[in-house]
């Protein structure tokens, strides 16, 4: 097939548009995305600090990528911020992309372990708490992810960056919004959407730069660019659920091509009236007691988390890193 723009040898078919392209003409339209996106919604700003999460994986090699290549033409700064959750076999090749990279293009990067800040390795949490079939614990990921999230903003102040950039693609960004639809978590969905709400002075807002490039063209894009990306899978990824939405929204793709596209235009439009409805903001949002994060409670989840595990440890008599 030929490139629908030049004719010549291509390499990608976009069935949603039925567009044929060459790997110039695949980067120029998955950078024009990029850029687009950016633009919009004045996702960044000119001479702000962001800070890119970089686990080195595809999304956000791919996305640090596109940003140092954005930076040349419109002055911000760039750094690199990695989360080493201690998942053994698993996160230390993936850390070595993400510096390998990192060093390519010459941004600042640094790196915030679950061990150092938070106490615990996510393997040692696990070996902890006990059996997840036995109801001792919760799902690896919850720990995982809470944790992430706390700490991705902590080190994102930390580096004073004004904003947050992560890897969120087009299938993320699709299979999370009908996720909580599934579960009726509409307040989850106010959060981060097309563009990132202020709430709070010590809550870096998000920006998802990749969310209109499906995560098909994210893998091309690595690879027709020689970009050195993680493709291995966490060992805990188990969740189900996503799995089967994952597999009906791209079985619905097949069917009607743009599916994915409509499903994230449908988030759009609806975005501001949940993020009005439902987001919290300053005022309603207290400082957590222990770690100062703001939080709706009193104890943020992630210190919840903390304290579970080192009663856990100090009763089974464990030696990790417990104050
Ligand atoms: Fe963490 Fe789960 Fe992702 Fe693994 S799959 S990195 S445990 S959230
Ligand atoms: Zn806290």
């Amino acid at each position: 097939m030929k490139c629908s723009k030049c004719g010549k040898t291509a390499v990608y078919h976009a069935r949603y548009t039925g567009r044929y392209y060459c790997k110039k003409h695949f980067n120029e339209m998955v950078e024009k995305k990029f850029k687009e996106t950016v633009k919009k919604y004045r996702l960044i700003e000119k001479g702000e600090r962001i800070a890119v999460g970089v686990s080195g994986g595809k999304d956000s090699v791919v996305l640090m990528h596109l940003l140092a290549k954005l930076r040349e033409k419109f002055p911000f700064e760039l750094v690199a911020i990695t989360i080493d959750e201690g998942i053994a076999g698993y996160r230390p090749p993936s850390v070595e992309i993400a510096k390998r990279n990192a060093k390519k293009l010459g941004i600042e990067h640094r790196i915030y372990s679950f061990k150092e800040y938070i106490g615990f390795t996510l393997d040692e949490t696990v070996e902890i708490m006990g059996s997840f079939e036995k109801g001792e614990r919760v799902g690896a990921c919850s720990y995982c992810g809470v944790w992430r999230r706390w700490l991705l903003n902590y080190a994102a102040m930390d580096v004073g960056a004004d904003k947050l950039a992560v890897g969120h693609n087009l299938d993320d960004e699709v299979q999370m919004f009908l996720m909580n639809i599934l579960r009726g978590d509409i307040a989850r969905l106010g959060r981060t959407g097309p563009y990132y709400e202020e709430i709070h002075p010590e809550l870096v807002p998000r920006i998802k730069p990749l969310r209109e490039i499906p995560e098909k063209e994210i893998v091309l894009y690595a690879v027709l660019n020689n970009i050195e990306v993680d493709l291995s899978e966490c060992p805990y990824a188990v969740e189900a659920f996503r799995a089967e939405i994952r597999d009906w929204i791209n079985e619905m793709e097949e069917k009607h091509p743009g599916t994915k596209y409509q499903i994230l235009r449908s988030y759009d439009k609806l975005f501001p009236l949940i993020a009005k409805t439902y987001t919290k903001k300053t005022s309603e949002l207290n400082r957590c007691k222990i770690c100062g994060q703001p939080t709706t409670g009193e104890i943020c989840k992630a210190c919840q988390f903390r304290l579970q595990v080192e009663k856990k440890a100090r009763e089974k008599g464990l030696t990790f890193r417990v104050e």
